[in-house]
């Protein structure tokens, strides 16, 4: 696991925590992203408003956060939707890593 991410439970997603800097090379601009990954059906829905994500493309993003999120849950799934909305942290989320 990379240094820097976290994961929270949020229902019966995850919210993937990704410093930017590991995603845009040398810049810090950004912060922190937060992608949003839950299992409908067989497929996962990525959520994520991103300055990188301009027209409903993939991004640099997905990729890592699908990473985290496979290795966490083992789910195994046909077809990655992307969504772009903002995702935020709520207090009554479970921080599992
Ligand atoms: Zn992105």
């Amino acid at each position: 696991m990379s240094e820097g991410i976290s994961i929270y439970q949020d229902g019966s997603g995850l919210i993937i925590v990704l410093p930017s800097f590991t995603i845009i090379h040398g810049h810090h601009t950004f912060g922190h992203i937060l992608v949003r990954i839950e299992k409908l059906a067989d497929d996962l829905f990525v959520t994520h408003e991103c300055p990188l994500m301009q027209r409903g493309d993939s991004c640099d993003c997905v990729k890592p956060a699908l990473d985290i999120y496979l290795h966490q849950t083992q789910e195994a799934y046909e077809d990655v939707i992307l969504e772009q909305r903002k995702v935020k942290l709520k207090p009554t989320m479970t921080q599992l890593i």
